[in-house]
């Protein structure tokens, strides 16, 4: 057993009186552990452009406790200040990926667009985005990655929809034959993360919310607004409705447009003009559809 000199011992512990924070280290950051851990998962985000994006964690974490985290991007000042008015609000976009964990490029493909929404000058820029790039962290750094969170939920199946009551678990059944890939929760809302996301629309009050999966390599729609027709080669091809899934929570009980992008493979990026002529296509759309629209 080692001896501490008391001088020693009186030292540490003025030292805790005096300072307590610099007698005991402080933890790190959520990014810090949260990027490396995503940069072992998806190859195509190093933890050093993970931590350069300025992803802020949510109060609440995952099960297994991983950071949830968002990234807001306001419009600069001069790019919504009109001549003699006061600011209009900037159209808003919620910007998700990842809420199935074994759909990797749908999380990566966000972290992508990340980035490019940091350049002030894209047009991009005009609306103030929420991005989360992983919705489902459980299930994305979970080894396999999986699609359900650590509880077993499909959380695109767990929003509280009109008719997750009545369906929820009867489609899972007769449509599903019980699938645990898609076991919606043993009540709506039941998950944390699915929470999380549902907040995230109470309090940024999107217009718009855009959620990227994989693997089907189409477009779906849901909601009030014109339909998209095609993002780079994705074509609308609308996939039917599901009780608990987000583009039934948003786009029939809370009357958003929802934007469901598929990309073609859960774990092979589309080619860099793909992911390009996707990301200008939505801005296209997001253009003549939401752009104009007056300000209530
Ligand atoms: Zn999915």
């Amino acid at each position: 057993m080692h001896r501490i000199a008391p001088t020693l011992l009186l030292a540490l512990a003025s030292l805790s009186l005096s300072s307590p924070a610099r007698a005991i280290a402080s933890p790190p950051p959520p990014t810090e552990d949260w990027c490396a851990a995503i940069g072992k998962r998806l190859g195509s985000v190093p933890p050093p452009v993970c931590r350069s994006l300025g992803l802020q964690a949510a109060t609440v974490t995952s099960a297994r406790g991983h950071a949830l985290m968002s990234r807001d991007i306001a419009p600069p000042t001069r790019k919504i200040a009109q001549a003699g008015k006061a600011p209009a609000r900037a159209r808003r976009i919620l910007l998700i990926g990842g809420i199935h964990g074994d759909e990797l490029t749908s999380a990566s493909i966000v972290f992508r667009w990340l980035q490019w929404l940091d350049d002030a000058n894209s047009e991009a820029r005009q609306y103030h985005w929420r991005v989360i790039p992983v919705a489902n962290p459980d299930g994305l750094l979970n080894n396999p990655p999986q699609r359900v969170n650590s509880h077993g939920v499909d959380l695109n199946r767990n929003f509280p929809t009109t008719d997750w009551n009545s369906d929820a678990h009867a489609y899972w059944a007769k449509k599903t034959g019980r699938d645990p890939r898609r076991f919606p929760g043993q009540s709506a809302n039941s998950e944390t993360e699915t929470r999380w996301l549902r907040e995230q629309i109470e309090s940024f009050q999107p217009d718009v919310v855009v959620s990227v999966h994989a693997p089907f390599g189409i477009l779906d729609y849901d909601g009030p607004a014109h339909q998209p027709r095609r993002f780079g080669h994705l074509n609308l091809n609308r996939l039917g409705i599901y009780p608990g899934s987000l583009g039934n929570y948003g786009g029939i009980a809370k009357n958003l447009p929802v934007i469901t992008i598929e990309l073609p493979n859960a774990t092979s990026m589309p080619p860099p003009r793909e992911q390009r002529e996707i990301w200008d296509d939505m801005l296209t759309w997001l253009r003549r559809n939401i752009a104009s629209k007056t300000t209530s």
